[in-house]
């Protein structure tokens, strides 16, 4: 079972006060999982969790979690803007992009972001867009397939990101010839992972390369960053994962790689983005029309533009209906009102009877949700609201008006 961190009455008080659908996010949830991240990996002295903007891109979010002790890791000019406003500065920000723009690179520079790069070609591109910070990390890409005993996580040859090992360590040699003073490694190597297993192993793997290549190439070994990729259990018959265990996990090899080769002064950092986020954001809905063909049809007033996992990737995301939690069961496909036959938040599923006027929940939307939104249909990004440790509902962010939409047309009075 998966139970929503809301009453259904307290919703109800929620969906009084504000329209759906909307994203609602629980302050509670989210101080708590920072918290415990950083528990689990207090016995490393320099370790940092660098929020993945992307994942939730909120003001009011980033604050909480730089309250918490977070920073943010960004890839775009407008994400460096926006944790540039809430307060990150300098080594707060990650600055972990890949086909980067010139102008970013020299936006990061300018807040003094630690710049992550993503491809050997850059230090060329970057020293002459931007000059090369004493900062700077590497991102590698092993290559091949990431596996977790007989399991195959991810495909790393398939993917754009990061250098060869050649590439990384002749790039710590030219970049310490061109004034680094400090280094940092950074890989990404699998994807919502549901497992314990997956940080120690590509700690592991990180470790042993660093080792490596400070014996090659004698650079001062700042930071090894573990970025993403811990995931969520977005089936109810999946177990979440245990983020003490995995900071344990990655203590360990730690202790057995690191600290014997002398690098045990090495900070350990995280970029985790849906792990923080995801299960502390519900997509609430309510149910407009029923339809019965060949199938049945429960429609709702979201749809894929407010969270795109299920049409884009086929994700499973757990619904509950609030209203109607005890109803007998019917198999049915929850759908949204794109004109587009992927826009459906489950097939085939077994729901309690959905009536009209029921509130739904979309579980596990936090993180790479409303942040995925988009406009087909000209239809209008919802809003998004926090409900404060205190019980308060807070909007922060509107949903968009019909002018938010018209305003970057030309060769139109809209006003008329
Ligand atoms: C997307 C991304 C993350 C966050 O990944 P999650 O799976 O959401 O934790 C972290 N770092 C980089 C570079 C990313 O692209």
């Amino acid at each position: 079972m998966k139970t929503p961190f809301i009453t259904s009455k307290k919703l109800a008080e929620i969906t009084k006060q504000f329209p759906t659908p909307f994203h609602l996010y629980d302050e509670k949830g989210i101080r708590e999982k920072a918290r415990a991240v950083n528990q689990a990996f207090a016995w490393n002295k320099g370790f940092k969790e660098y929020f993945a903007v992307k994942a939730t891109p909120n003001p009011t979010i980033l604050k909480i979690l730089q309250e918490e002790g977070c920073g943010v890791d960004c890839a775009s000019y407008v994400e460096l803007l926006m944790s540039h406003k809430v307060g990150f500065e300098g080594s707060d920000i990650m600055f972990s992009s890949n086909n980067t723009p010139a102008e970013e690179f020299q936006y990061a520079r300018e807040l003094g972001a630690t710049i992550n790069l993503d491809a050997y070609e850059d230090i060329a591109f970057l020293q002459e867009v931007a000059g090369i910070p004493e900062t700077i990390s590497c991102r590698y890409n092993p290559g091949g397939t990431f596996e977790l005993g007989t399991d195959i996580m991810d495909h790393p040859e398939d993917a754009k990101f990061g250098m060869t090992k050649a590439q990384l360590i002749q790039a710590f040699k030219e970049l310490k010839a061109l004034g680094v003073k400090k280094f940092g490694i950074h890989a990404l190597l699998a994807s919502n992972t549901v497992s314990n297993d997956y940080y120690p192993e590509l700690a592991r793997q990180l470790f042993e390369l660093a080792v490596e290549v400070v014996a090659e190439t004698k650079v001062d070994l700042d930071f090894i960053n573990l970025s993403g990729g811990i995931g969520v259990n977005y089936r109810p018959e999946e177990t979440a994962n245990d983020i003490a265990v995995i900071g344990e996990g990655v203590r360990q090899v730690y202790e057995r790689v690191l600290t014997p080769a002398g690098l045990g002064q090495v900070k350990i950092f995280a970029e985790l983005g849906r792990f923080m986020l995801a299960p502390h954001g519900l997509l609430v809905t309510k149910v407009t029309h029923k339809k019965q063909t060949y199938r049945t049809y429960v429609g709702v007033d979201a749809s894929a533009v407010n969270l795109l996992r299920p049409a884009m990737y086929g994700s499973y995301h757990h619904i509950s209906n609030m209203s109607n939690p005890d109803g007998q069961l019917e198999v049915v496909d929850v759908v949204g009102s794109l004109c587009e036959n992927n826009d459906k938040f489950a097939i085939g599923r077994a729901l309690p009877e959905s009536r009209l006027g029921d509130t739904l929940v979309i579980h596990d939307a936090g993180a790479h949700g409303f942040s995925m939104g988009y406009q087909y249909n000209a239809k209008l990004r919802s809003s998004e609201i926090l409900l404060r440790e205190d019980g308060q509902a807070q909007m922060i962010r509107r949903a968009e008006k019909p002018e938010d939409y018209l305003v970057t047309l030309y060769g139109f009075n809209f006003e008329k």
